[in-house]
């Protein structure tokens, strides 16, 4: 299994950042759709991602990433 990509600081403050996984369900149709939900986010400041749903964490790391210096 490989390993996650390593999250960088917060690009505002420096801070560790933290990843969150929570699992969604939602209805669609009357269709019980069941799916995770990725988010970063500082862990000092408000500083954070927009959730991704249904995709993979590891896309979310690589955007967050791209901002952090
Ligand atoms: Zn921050």
């Amino acid at each position: 299994m490989a390993s996650k990509p390593k999250l960088k600081p917060c690009p505002c403050c420096g801070a560790k950042a933290k990843l969150t996984t929570t699992r969604e369900t939602f209805e669609v149709r009357g269709t019980v759709m069941r799916t995770w939900s990725h988010q970063i986010h500082c862990t000092r400041c408000p500083v954070q991602t927009c959730g991704i749903v249904g995709g993979d964490s590891d896309k979310l790391i690589a955007a967050w990433n791209r901002r952090a210096k």
